[in-house]
């Protein structure tokens, strides 16, 4: 049961859970001028490297914010975006987006990156505190922490990873399936040279693609993958380092003279995927929301995505300017996507296996991805381009593009995403043929020629969705006036009323 509280004690918001997905949703609250506390159980920052890496649309959405310089300083760039279960092809379809890149850069330095973008922008983060239990009611949120203080909020947020104790005390379901294989990550010093590490790698990857070790990002340290003898029954515990190097030499036939380990864990191939994404005041995201193997590197860029698409909606919520319908729109949106990325990890995951069948399946694959439409489709799942929220059924916009997001592209003397550092609506029209006047608090407009708007003028939600897009061509092609209010301006002005009313 919640007390009545003195309102200052009260914060808007509680991210349960400092990761990615943490971190993004807090620096897109306090964009937005929203209180925000972040409490975290880990004392100092994880040192394991996980991700090794984001894909092209968290590329996007890095830069959308004026953060991607940070990131491609301290990452490498590939070009391309990320393969589907690593299988190549030749036809090089041309993706929609600007940023076709893949950044090569390891967890702690984006988890870092993310956390001083949140720090900066004035999130309360609180390291050390670990929630254990969890109140609600029709105003508030209530959360206990191990040493038995609370922290509350009007709303709570949990980024508390896949094995999230929010979504326990909530008890929102998790169904889905269960690990079947397990391995060992760490991070550890070895005495073998170089060269007899990376000889050993290769050849033992030959017949089991789930080992690997080398060299990690940081410092003096290895990072080896290794399978495990079975799916441990506690898996709160990480491994024994005794247990980590007994399955080294199963595999390798060597430990590496492996020593001091730094962090040791284990992970799975467990897919599963929340039932609802919200209960009552608190929200569900990123890795607390859904798990999956690893295959296609997609976790962390999913929770990044999560975290974009929360943010804006609730902090319009909680400053009044939006209807209860769009906080909604965050389950409708983003639940879909994840079971989707959930069905390609599957995918991917049969593929690799280096069974007769799934190997006969690769090979029939390969030959499809020739294709470039098949590339496409593939590739852009992996990077996450090709989402369209279901916004409106008949969207009758030209290529049926209201729902999608918008790639980047030059606009007057710059680009679009530099305009979309303050995470405002933008209504984007080179033509200056519509008014957004009713909301010109909240809404940006541009009048600025755009190179490539596939639209006479599009409306963008703060995280570059189009909600809005023109349907008639300009009389004469290039911006002849129109009568007002022209159906499309009518359009335009009910878009408004109903995503940000009075
Ligand atoms: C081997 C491996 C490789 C991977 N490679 C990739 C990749 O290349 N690309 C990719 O996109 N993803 C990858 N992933 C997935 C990625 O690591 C996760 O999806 C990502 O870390 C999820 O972020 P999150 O913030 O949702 O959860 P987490 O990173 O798990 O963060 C959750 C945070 O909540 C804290 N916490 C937990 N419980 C509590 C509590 N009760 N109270 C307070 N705090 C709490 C934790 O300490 C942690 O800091 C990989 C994962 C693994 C295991």
């Amino acid at each position: 049961m919640v007390d009545a509280w003195m309102d200052e004690d009260v914060h808007d918001v509680i991210v349960v859970g400092g990761g990615p997905t943490g971190m993004m949703l807090a620096a897109e609250l306090r964009l937005r001028g929203i209180d925000v506390v972040v409490l975290e159980k880990e004392e100092e920052p994880s040192r394991l490297v996980r991700s090794l890496g984001l894909h092209a649309r968290s590329i996007e959405i890095l830069d959308q914010r004026g953060i991607l310089e940070l990131f491609l300083a301290e990452g490498t760039t590939y070009p391309g975006v990320g393969r589907f279960a690593g299988i190549p092809s030749s036809s090089s379809p041309e993706l929609d987006t600007a940023h076709e890149f893949t950044l090569g850069i390891p967890q702690p330095v984006t988890d870092r990156l993310l956390e001083e973008r949140a720090r900066e922008l004035g999130a309360d983060v609180r390291r050390g505190r670990e929630v254990v239990g969890l109140a609600q009611d029709a105003e508030s949120v209530d959360l206990i922490l191990a040493d038995g203080e609370h922290v509350r909020g009007r709303w709570a947020v949990a980024c508390d990873g896949g094995r999230s104790r929010v979504r326990g005390l909530l008890g929102i379901g998790f169904p889905g399936e269960a690990a079947e294989h397990e391995w060992l990550l760490g991070e550890m010093e070895v005495t073998a040279p170089a060269e007899e590490v990376a000889a050993v790698s290769e050849r033992v990857r030959r017949e089991h693609r789930g080992f690997g070790i080398g060299p990690s990002s940081n410092p003096g340290l290895h990072r080896a993958v290794v399978p495990a003898a079975n799916v441990a029954e506690d898996r709160t515990e990480g491994p024994s380092f005794e247990e980590f190097l007994e399955r080294l030499r199963t595999f390798a036939g060597t430990d590496f003279g492996a020593h001091s380990p730094v962090s040791l864990t284990r992970f799975t191939d467990a897919t599963r995927l929340a039932e609802h994404f919200r209960s009552g005041r608190v929200l569900l995201t990123g890795d607390a929301a859904h798990v999956h193997p690893p295959l296609g590197g997609q976790g962390l860029n999913l929770g990044i995505q999560d975290a974009f698409n929360l943010g804006w909606k609730l902090a319009a919520l909680i400053s009044g300017q939006a209807p209860p319908a769009l906080l909604d729109s965050y389950e409708a949106e983003r639940r879909p996507v994840a079971a989707d990325v959930l069905t390609t990890t599957r995918a991917q995951s049969v593929l690799i296996s280096g069974e007769p069948g799934a190997l006969a399946l690769r090979r029939v694959l390969g030959e499809l991805m020739e294709l470039p439409e098949v590339d496409r489709l593939l590739s852009e799942k992996i990077a996450s381009l090709s989402i369209r929220y279901d916004l409106w059924p008949g969207d009758e916009a030209p290529g049926g593009i209201v729902g999608r997001r918008l790639r980047d592209m030059p606009v007057g003397p710059g680009r679009l995403y530099e305009r979309m550092r303050e995470g405002r609506w933008l209504l984007l029209d080179p033509t200056g043929s519509f008014d957004a006047e009713q909301r010109s608090d909240a809404v940006d407009q541009l009048v600025e020629p755009a190179e490539g708007l596939p639209a006479r003028a599009v409306l963008l939600r703060p995280d570059g969705h189009i909600a809005w897009a023109a349907t008639e061509p300009a009389a004469d092609g290039a911006g002849a006036p129109v009568a007002h209010p022209s159906p499309d301006q009518q359009g335009l002005e009910s878009v408004i009323e109903h995503w940000l009313p009075q």
